[in-house]
């Protein structure tokens, strides 16, 4: 217990590239520059400058002069729409941009009028395509289903003419009845936003899950059946680079409740849907499922940890090929960032001129919290065996020695490219292996061993060594990076 409490505390709780990592917004500063947040600031007894969170109009000014006096934005919310706070809003943008910079998948320009995004419900606040707009030249398309709240959305692009250019405004027809899902459904509540600080986003990923399953028992058969989301919405031949979410994360209002602490606002039609954020975002994992590449990263926010497991659960029956979450710290509670692709992990080439590295490792973290070191040790095992390598293991040294001749190592490349990825890139990746190594005359054996090494709980590192008397270059790193892979896809969260 003592060990997770430390590792909580030692948690960054704000993104680094956020504005306001460093510097936290300055009530007494931000009120002396403008007299209009002055009346909402009150000094307590220890002297630091407060704001009344409960307080509708406070929490809206702060978030308008912030906009303003940071972003350069121009920005107002009809009474009651939910109003956002830009540090935590700033996280989930930074959070992408982490994503589209990553070489998970193959990068894209991240910076400039490159990147096209899809705010799933821009809200009256249309908080997401100002800053991705402002902060990062990202252009948008920002869909919402309600009057209000494509009328206010509208309102504030047009009183930012510098960015106005880079954003659509998409009304969400809602006559459709596009109830499909079968999936069940938990309709408990989810964390309603706290405002209490500045709060912010962890690299880190969510706790360790349980396998890919969910409680039966807590689920419901509830399904979305409200307007389009995705499927519908975007047009033929659209392409974007991600869709991003803040959905309605309850059933009912009463389930939404009211945070005491806080006045975030919030009507029925944002806070609400048919079967809750599950639903809502089960509904986005199916028409990412038609719409496959059309996004290059699918995310959404997700209130609850329950349902961050049901829904990575329902990611990997689908087949996507990556899943990524981060958790968003938020005061004393949290809400979780879940993305997930269809696009083919990149996937470094082999050049068979290159030297070949004799000693390579990788690190595998978050390991679930049901797996050890034997379980992996085990898998390895399988991986190699399974395409007829042969395998010694040694339990006692968490060690395999594996010798492979060149069928198998084709045949784990083919394998492992159809559990887990595009064919067309793996098709390609296997005929680079084969092609460095179609030179050499038998016998041709790829030899190397294999250690594991327990680093902390969920934490292991991973070492393979070639032999000396390899005789299948450019294969080594190949194999090693599908071994990588289908370790992540089978332990990690
Ligand atoms: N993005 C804003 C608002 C989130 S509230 C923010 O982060 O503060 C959720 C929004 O989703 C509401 O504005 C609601 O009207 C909208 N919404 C609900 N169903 C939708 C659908 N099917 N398509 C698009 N927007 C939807």
């Amino acid at each position: 217990m003592a060990s997770k409490k430390r590792r909580r505390e030692e948690r960054p709780t704000i993104h680094p590239k956020n504005k306001y990592a460093e510097n936290p917004p300055d009530f007494a500063l931000l009120a002396s520059l403008y007299p209009s947040f002055e009346p909402f600031v009150f000094y307590s007894r220890d002297g630091r400058p407060r704001i009344n969170w409960t307080d509708f109009n406070a929490t809206r000014e702060l978030t308008r002069i912030l906009l303003l006096h940071d972003h350069g934005l121009n920005w107002w919310i009809p009474d009651g729409q939910l109003c956002p706070t830009v540090p935590n809003r700033s996280n989930y943008i930074h959070w992408i941009e982490d994503l589209l910079s990553s070489d998970i998948i193959p990068k894209s320009d991240i910076r400039g009028s490159n990147v096209r995004g899809f705010d799933i419900g821009t809200g009256a606040n249309c908080i997401y395509p100002l800053l991705g707009a402002s902060l990062l030249g990202w252009s948008f398309v920002g869909s919402d289903v309600t009057d209000v709240a494509l009328e206010s959305a509208e309102k504030n692009i047009k009183s930012n003419p510098q960015i106005s250019e880079l954003i659509e405004i998409r009304k969400v027809e809602s006559c459709h009845n596009t109830s499909s899902s079968k999936e069940p459904h938990n309709g408990e509540p989810a964390l309603v936003e706290s405002k209490l600080d500045v709060s912010g986003h962890t690299d880190e990923e969510a706790e360790p899950l349980p396998l890919p399953s969910y409680d039966q028992s807590t689920a419901a058969n509830k399904s979305y059946h409200g307007p389009p989301i995705l499927s519908g919405v975007v047009r033929d031949g659209e392409k974007f680079d991600f869709c991003m979410c803040n959905p309605p994360f309850f059933e009912t209002m009463e389930d939404a409740g009211l945070n005491p602490k806080t006045s975030c606002g919030g009507t029925p039609e944002e806070m609400v849907c048919p079967g809750g954020e599950r639903a809502f975002i089960s509904r986005i994992i199916e028409d990412s499922v038609e719409l496959k590449q059309t996004f290059r990263w699918y995310t959404s926010m997700v209130g609850r940890k329950l349902n961050l497991k049901f829904l990575i659960s329902k990611l990997r029956e689908v087949g996507v090929t990556i899943v990524k979450t981060t958790e968003f710290v938020q005061g004393q509670t949290s809400r979780w960032g879940l993305a997930w692709s269809f696009v083919p992990p990149a996937r470094k080439i082999v050049s068979p001129h290159v030297a070949e590295k004799k000693n390579l490792s990788f690190m595998l973290e978050g390991v679930q919290r049901q797996f050890s070191a034997v379980d992996v040790l085990h898998s390895i095992e399988s991986f190699f065996c399974s395409s007829g390598a042969s395998c010694k293991l040694n339990a006692s040294l968490f060690t395999i020695d594996i010798t492979a001749l060149k069928d198998h190592c084709n045949a784990i490349l083919k394998k492992n490219v159809v559990n887990h990825v595009d064919e067309a890139s793996s098709i390609q990746h296997l005929q680079e292996a084969s092609n460095s190594s179609s030179c050499l005359d038998t016998p041709n054996s790829l030899r190397f061993h294999v250690s594991v090494f327990q680093q902390i709980p969920g934490t292991l590192l991973m070492k393979g060594s070639l032999h000396r008397d390899n005789v299948l270059p450019g294969l080594f790193s190949s194999i090693f990076q599908q071994l990588e892979e289908d370790l992540r896809y089978k332990f990690c969260r």
